[in-house]
């Protein structure tokens, strides 16, 4: 790589010297002169009013600045060490400056009856102003230094506070570095581009970021700025899916044969919606090119993804390939074989299932059948991915509730072939489109936007835990009119126990109020056998019993269409997007369903927000929308595993105008010119393979 001044290691930057760059190194990760220059802050403060001393009141909260002379300094003794106090004249009246550290040095530096610019925040005690550590520099350096009216805040510390290393030493290192490097950031973009777009130059942007010269000068290098991170990135996730997508071999299914066709024409249980249709296409033109397909299908809950999956199965099988299904639990493991052994049944296809419960015996002999190819289709859990399953031929891996696998373990799934699978990844957790985008990007995807005919929207209704008695009045008149009736509480790892206890009280409670016989009664935990947690299971989904109380073991996936009542305890433990989760509980059936949030009477107003945005909405979408901005992106399920959410300076939620737009140039770039050959754009290809060496995004096929 061709070194140039900015790689300059930050020790050599006049002014900082060795061990203020152990600091940054470790506080801030500042290696060199680039990554201080890349380092940005975080607000600006405007300098452009000065006050009069005459004028300060006890209202301001804000930093403000003032410009006068001190006229006495003196230091008074206190309990725990002295203060520095200096008295500060503008003419209009006076005030204290204030120092509790560093006495030797402000006495030594600070100069009497000579005009001085501070600004710092004010305090306010016995009819006096006063200003505790103020940052001052005297008139003429002030007018000296690249000072611009919005002042630069740096993110900061503790440990930089104990160092000494102020946000003022920060904009000093700043100076002194755009001082050394004088211009020396190249253009990257192509001029086309820069011009199209209205590009604040490179050079510029990044001056203006730290010394803007103008609120719209700061707004263009912001723009810029944020621009090019996330150009970047989506540059990277297209061209890696263009790349796999001619490399990465894959099987050709070409074949549109009996077992599909039969099926379709003569045991398909209902007509698929249009949404189906097109997503099942999607996938059978995807999977019939020479090139692994690696496919999002989202769908909200009750969308209909299982037999988009069902079909997609057949596909592979008409093509003589295996085709396996992996889900998030047993219990939902146990659901899909039920339903998707019914289906195959009809057309003779064999399919197994493979959990952690399965007999040491019984399992022997799914192996033996996979590799022989007797099983068409294994269904399972975790249980697949060891090393004992071998495929005979496995060419098409469904995954269902993707953010309950890690991506390892997806990894691991073709393994087992001389050429990878095709993978289906189904999730019923809508994420928002800007960050599927992000996240995603690399990965194509199909969207089931359609619920089946005849659905009726669920109500959401939300109580404070003095209307329960309304509730349970509630519940029964559901009962009494045939319907069943989930109670999930919370479970949070940490606090197993209590949540155990809450569970187990609850279950008491309702015992009470819900008497033997005349009401039955399921309960699902954690802490059950899986075998027992079936067995119960089962009897609810028979209509064995009313009411299913549980923990969120049920969250995904499962289904019991004559379920029309979803109780959450505790509403207020719950994200927007488990809540949502849960609620695609019920409104499967075609009668009236409910979705009723027990909360305390206190909620914060995070919680509100959440509350009344189920009420309000059913769409998942929406929801997942909300959800991005209550919570920001980094906690949105499984992309914490994510670099492409360490960014510098655009924001996945503010700046999605400015992400669709890079997304769009990035495209049209790579059809332009996707191996970036053109001279044009041989700035561009070159931060391109710096990045891509970095490898800090996330790496799907790993
Ligand atoms: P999810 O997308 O949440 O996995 P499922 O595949 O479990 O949804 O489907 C939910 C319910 O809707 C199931 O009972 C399924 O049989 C039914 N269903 C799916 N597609 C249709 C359709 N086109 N018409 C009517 N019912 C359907
Ligand atoms: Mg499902």
């Amino acid at each position: 790589m061709q070194q140039t001044i900015l790689d300059t290691p930050i020790e050599y930057l006049k002014g900082v010297g060795p061990q203020r760059a152990a600091v940054l190194k470790k506080e801030l990760q500042i290696f060199t002169y680039k990554d201080l220059i890349n380092f940005y802050p975080y607000k600006y403060l405007d300098r452009t009013k000065y006050y009069k001393i005459n004028e300060l009141n006890s209202g301001i909260n804000a930093e403000v600045q003032l410009v006068g002379k001190i006229i006495r300094l003196k230091t008074v003794e206190q309990k725990r060490g002295s203060r520095l106090v200096a008295v500060f004249t503008d003419g209009t009246a006076e005030m204290e400056l204030i120092w509790f550290q560093g006495h030797k040095w402000i006495k030594e530096n600070l100069q009497l009856n000579i005009p001085y610019v501070i600004f710092g925040k004010i305090n306010h005690f016995n009819g006096l102003f006063s200003m505790p550590h103020p940052e001052m520099e005297t008139v003429e350096e002030h007018k000296k230094s690249l000072q611009s009216a919005l002042q630069p805040v740096y993110p900061s510390n503790e440990k930089l506070n104990q160092k000494n290393i102020s946000n003022r030493s920060i904009t000093k290192m700043m100076q002194q570095v755009f001082i050394e490097t004088h211009h020396l950031f190249k253009e990257v973009f192509p001029e086309n581009l820069i011009n199209e777009l209205r590009l604040l130059p490179k050079n510029e942007s990044f001056f203006n970021i730290h010394f803007p010269k103008s609120a719209e000068l700061l707004n263009r290098a912001q723009f810029r700025l944020k621009f090019e991170e996330l150009f970047f990135i989506q540059l990277q996730l297209l061209s890696k899916n263009l790349v796999r997508k001619h490399k990465i071999k894959g099987f050709a299914f070409n074949v549109v044969g009996d077992y599909f066709n039969s099926f379709y024409h003569d045991y398909l249980p209902f007509p698929l919606t249009n949404a189906q249709k097109r997503v099942l296409k999607e996938i059978r033109i995807d999977m019939a090119h020479e090139a692994q397909m690696n496919r999002l299908l989202q769908g909200d809950v009750g969308a209909g993804k299982t037999i988009v999956g069902f079909m997609s199965m057949l596909l592979a099988l008409d093509n003589g390939f295996q085709a396996c299904l992996m889900a998030p639990t047993e219990i939902l493991a146990n659901q899909h074989f039920a339903g998707i052994k019914e289906l195959a049944d009809k057309i003779n296809v064999k399919v197994s299932l493979l959990t952690g419960s399965v007999k040491t015996k019984e399992r022997n002999q799914i192996h033996e059948e996979l590799e022989n190819g007797t099983i068409h289709i294994l269904i399972g859990t975790h249980a697949l991915l060891e090393d004992k399953v071998q495929f005979k031929n496995l060419g098409l891996s469904i995954i269902d509730e993707q953010h309950r696998f890690g991506v390892e373990q997806r990894s691991k799934m073709w393994k087992k072939n001389s050429l990878p699978p095709h993978v289906l990844v189904m999730t019923a957790t809508p994420i928002p489109r800007t960050l599927a985008m992000s996240l995603y990007g690399d990965l194509d995807v199909s969207v089931i936007d359609e619920l089946p005919p005849g659905r009726k929207p669920i109500k959401t209704l939300h109580f404070f835990e003095n209307k329960r008695l309304q509730v349970w009045h509630f519940i029964k008149e559901e009962i009494a009119k045939g319907r069943q009736v989930y109670i999930v509480y919370p479970l949070i790892q940490e606090s197993e126990k209590l949540d155990y206890k809450n569970l187990m009280e609850g279950y008491e409670a309702l015992s009470r109020d819900f008497p033997f016989p005349k009401y039955r009664i399921s309960i699902v935990h954690g802490q059950m056998h899986s075998k027992d947690k079936d067995a119960e299971m089962d009897r609810f989904v028979k209509g064995e019993t009313h009411i299913m109380i549980a923990t969120t073991v049920i969250e995904v996936g499962v289904n019991v269409p004559n379920a029309s009542v979803m109780i959450i305890e505790s509403a207020e433990r719950f994200g927007l997007s488990q809540l949502h989760q849960l609620r695609g509980r019920v409104g499967r059936g075609a009668e009236q369903s409910f979705c009723v949030l027990m909360t305390g009477n206190k909620l914060s107003a995070d919680t509100k927000v959440r509350m009344d945005a189920m009420c309000r909405t059913n769409d998942g979408f929406e929801i997942s929308e909300i959800d991005l901005k209550l919570r920001g992106p980094g906690d949105i399920m499984g992309t914490q595993q994510s670099g492409v959410l360490n960014l510098q300076i655009a924001d996945l939620v503010k700046d999605q105008d400015i992400l669709k737009l890079a997304r769009t140039k990035a495209i049209e770039l790579l059809k332009e010119d996707i191996n970036l050959e053109k001279p044009e754009h041989q700035a561009l290809k070159f931060v391109f393979e710096i990045l891509a060496k970095k490898n800090n995004i996330w790496n799907y096929i790993s």
